[in-house]
C-alpha cells in the first residue's frame, strides 16, 4: 500500500495537457476523444464518458486532475483495482493514495491529512466509504480538483453489475455543486447510459461516446467437439506463455478444467464464488502479478481486472447475451496488442441456455428480453458473415466493410442448401413423438441397429435410415443450427427432448429454403500462431530478455510487471532497439520518471543482447 510519507516529489506545475501526457505518461498523442474530454473537464465541465475497455479512460480524469488545483477523488468499486492504479501512478511520480478498509488507523489519518492540505494529486475511494458523513465532511474541508466515477454503470439497475452503494453517489452533486464530475464506463447501451446520467445527476453533462470496436481482438468461434482438448491445443499453439482467462458456466467445470490444464503442464488457477474468499483473493493477486498465468473462472471473475496484457479470453460455455460476450472478451488486449477471443460452442450449449431460460422463475416480460438476448447470441455464433460487423451493429454502430480480423473474414464459411436435410431432421423429431434427445434422433436418421431402437420399434419409422448420406457430426451440426434458428426447441422436462416450433412449418412444407453453415470437418484454423507477437527468433529472444529484466525490477518493487512497463513499450524496444536514453525517451509509455529509474537497466539488457 502507498505510504503517504513516501510520496514522490510533487510534479512541476504542468502547463498543458500535452505536456503532461508526454512528460508524465510518456505518450505523444491523445487517442480518440481523450483530448476533448480532458480539456472540457480541466475547464470545470461535467462529463459522461463511454469508451471501450482499453480505450484509455484513466487519462481522462488523471490529466485534468493534474492540471487543476486540488485533489482528484476517484470512485472505484474494487480495492484490488485501486491498489494497482495507485502503484502505477506512484511509478509515474504522481502523488496518489487510496482510502480503504485495508489501511490501519494511522495510515488513514495520514492520507486524510495529506488530502486536506492538498499534498496529494489523486485519492481512490470506494463508494460506500465516500458517502459516509465523515468522509463527506472531510472532503468539504479539502481542496478538490474533481470527482471521477469509474465503472459508472454500477449505478444502473438495468445493467448486470449493479451495486447499490453507487446509488448514494448522487449526494456529490448536492454537496459539491462547484466540483466537476466525470463518470466513465465501457458499457455500451443507451438505456444504461440514461440511467447513469439520471442517477448521478449528470443530465446536463457533456456526453462523449467512442466507437465500441476493439480492432485488436480477433473473434473466433469453433464447433465444440472435445472442448478441453480443443482449448489445450489452442493455448499450446497460440499462447504457450501468455496470460489468459477461460470462462466456464459452473464451478465444477471451472475446477475440472483448471486441473486438466495443470495436468498438461500449464500454469492455471481456478476462480469462482464457491472458493473461500482468501483463496479467491490470492488467485486473483497471482493472476495480476505473474506473467503467463491462466485463470479458469466463472463470470464472478473479471470485473475491474485491469491487467493490460491478457492475451486471450476463451469461452468453454456460451455466454447468455452479446452484452456479456462483449464484456468478457473485452478483457483481452487492453494494451492494444493482438489478442484472441476464442470460443468452443455446440448443441449442448444451446440446449442448456434455452432450458435455463425457460425454467427460470422470472416474469414473462423479463423472459422475453432474455430470450431476445439469447437469440442474438445464437445468431452471432451461427453467422456466416463478419462477426465484428454484427457485434457492432448490435450495439448500434455501423461498420462499412468486413473487418478482416475474425474467423468468418479470415476463412469464409461455406453454406449449403440444407432444406432437405432439415426436413428429414424435423420429421424424425415428429415421428418419434417429440420427446427424444439428439443422440437418439441421429441414430434413427443414420439407421443404427441398437437395442433402444429395436425396443421402441423406431426401425419401423419412415425416417429410419433416411439420413445415411450424412454422418453423426454433420447431423449434430444441423440439429444445433435448427435449435439456434428456433425451428426446434428443447423440452421442458429436463431430459433434453426436442420439439417442433411453429417456425418450422414453412420449412417442413417446402415453402422456404434453408441455408446452413457447412462445418469444416476437424480442420484447424489457419489463424494459429499468426496472432503471436514475433515470428523472428532473435526478436523473441530479446523480448524474453526484456521481460526478465522487467520481472526482476517488478519483484524488487513488489508491483505487477506491467506497472513497470507495458508489453506495448517492451515491444517497441524490440522493434527499435534504442541504445541511448534519448532514443528510449521516444518510445510510448516512457515518461521522465520511468526513464530516470529504469532506462539504464533496459538499455543494458538490449546491449547485452546485441
Ligand atoms: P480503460 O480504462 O479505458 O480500459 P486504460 O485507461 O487502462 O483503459 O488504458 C488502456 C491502455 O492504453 C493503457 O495501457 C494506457 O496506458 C494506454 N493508453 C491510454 N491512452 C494512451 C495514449 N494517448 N497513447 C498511448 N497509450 C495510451
Ligand atoms: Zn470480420
Amino acid at each position: 500500500m502507498s505510504q503517504p510519507t513516501l510520496l514522490p516529489t510533487a510534479l512541476q506545475p504542468a502547463s498543458d495537457a500535452h505536456e503532461v501526457l508526454r512528460r508524465v505518461f510518456g505518450y505523444d498523442r491523445f487517442r480518440g476523444h481523450q483530448q476533448e474530454i480532458i480539456e472540457h473537464t480541466a475547464a470545470g465541465g461535467d462529463a459522461l464518458v463511454l469508451m471501450p475497455t482499453g480505450g484509455g479512460k484513466s487519462l481522462c480524469y488523471q490529466i485534468p486532475t493534474l492540471l487543476r488545483h486540488g485533489v482528484g477523488i476517484i470512485v472505484s468499486p474494487l480495492i484490488a483495482l485501486m491498489e494497482d492504479q495507485v502503484q502505477a501512478l506512484l511509478q509515474l511520480g504522481v502523488r496518489a493514495a487510496a482510502l480503504n478498509s485495508t489501511l490501519s488507523l494511522d495510515e488513514v489519518r495520514e492520507v486524510e491529512s495529506a488530502l486536506r492540505t492538498g499534498e496529494l494529486d489523486l485519492v481512490y475511494i470506494a463508494p460506500e466509504r465516500l458517502t459516509q458523513e465523515r468522509t463527506l465532511a472531510l472532503l468539504e474541508r479539502s481542496p478538490l480538483a474533481l470527482f471521477a466515477i469509474d465503472e459508472a454503470h454500477c449505478v444502473a439497475q438495468w445493467g448486470h453489475d449493479f451495486r447499490p452503494e453507487y446509488l448514494g453517489l448522487s449526494v456529490l452533486a448536492e454537496r459539491f455543486p462547484s466540483v466537476p464530475r466525470i463518470a466513465l464506463t465501457a458499457t455500451a447501451d443507451e438505456r444504461t447510459r440514461q440511467e447513469i446520467a439520471q442517477r448521478l445527476k449528470l443530465e446536463h453533462a457533456r456526453v462523449f461516446i467512442s466507437g465500441f470496436d476493439r480492432p485488436n481482438i480477433r473473434y473466433r468461434i469453433t464447433e465444440k467437439r472435445s472442448a478441453r482438448e480443443q482449448l489445450l491445443r489452442f493455448i499450446q499453439r497460440e499462447h504457450p506463455d501468455d496470460a489468459g482467462i477461460v470462462y466456464c458456466l459452473s464451478r465444477k467445470k471451472v475446477e475440472a478444467v483448471a486441473e486438466f490444464l495443470v495436468s498438461k503442464g500449464l500454469n492455471a488457477l481456478p476462480y469462482h464464488a464457491g472458493l473461500p474468499a482468501e483463496q479467491r483473493a490470492a488467485n486473483q493477486e497471482r493472476f495480476i502479478r505473474e506473467e503467463g498465468l491462466i485463470m479458469v473462472a466463472t463470470i464472478a471473475f473479471g470485473m475491474g481486472i485491469d491487467k493490460p496484457n491478457v492475451r486471450f479470453v476463451a469461452h468453454l460455455d456460451l455466454p447468455k447475451s452479446l452484452e456479456a460476450y462483449y464484456q468478457e472478451t473485452g478483457r483481452a488486449g487492453r494494451d492494444g496488442l493482438p489478442a484472441n477471443a476464442w470460443m468452443a460452442y455446440g448443441l449442448q450449449d444451446v440446449m442448456t441456455l434455452r432450458q435455463m431460460l425457460e425454467d427460470s422463475e422470472a416474469a414473462e416480460s423479463h423472459k422475453r428480453v432474455e430470450r431476445y438476448k439469447l437469440e442474438s447470441m445464437l445468431a452471432f455464433c451461427e453467422l456466416t458473415t463478419c462477426r465484428r460487423q454484427a457485434l457492432l451493429k448490435y450495439f448500434g454502430e455501423e461498420m462499412p466493410a468486413p473487418c478482416g480480423n475474425c474467423d468468418t473474414c479470415l476463412e469464409p464459411v461455406e453454406t449449403w442448401d440444407a432444406t432437405e436435410a432439415a426436413q428429414m431432421a424435423l420429421s424424425c423429431v415428429y415421428r418419434t413423438g417429440q420427446r427424444f434427445g439428439v443422440n437418439h434422433l441421429i441414430d434413427v436418421l443414420v439407421g443404427k441397429d441398437n437395442e433402444r431402437i429395436k425396443q421402441l420399434r423406431h426401425d419401423q419409422l419412415s425416417t429410419y435410415g433416411i439420413g445415411k448420406q450424412l454422418d453423426g457430426t454433420q447431423w449434430r451440426s444441423i440439429f444445433r443450427q435448427l435449435v439456434a434458428h428456433g425451428l426446434l426447441t428443447v423440452d421442458l422436462d429436463g431430459y433434453g427432448g426436442l420439439r417442433l416450433t411453429e417456425a418450422c412449418r414453412p420449412v417442413l412444407r417446402g415453402e422456404t429454403r434453408l441455408e446452413l453453415r457447412k462445418e469444416r470437418p476437424g480442420k484447424r484454423t489457419r489463424s494459429s500462431r499468426d496472432s503471436r507477437l514475433f515470428d523472428n527468433p532473435a526478436d523473441e529472444k530479446l523480448w524474453n530478455a526484456l521481460r526478465a529484466c522487467r520481472r526482476r525490477i517488478a519483484e524488487e518493487q513488489g508491483v505487477p510487471p506491467y506497472v513497470i512497463f507495458h508489453d506495448a513499450t517492451l515491444k517497441e524496444m524490440v522493434e527499435f532497439r534504442p541504445d541511448t536514453e534519448d532514443q528510449l525517451r521516444l518510445l510510448n509509455g516512457i515518461g521522465e520518471r520511468k526513464l530516470a529509474l529504469y532506462g539504464e537497466a533496459f538499455l543494458e539488457a538490449i546491449r547485452e543482447h546485441l
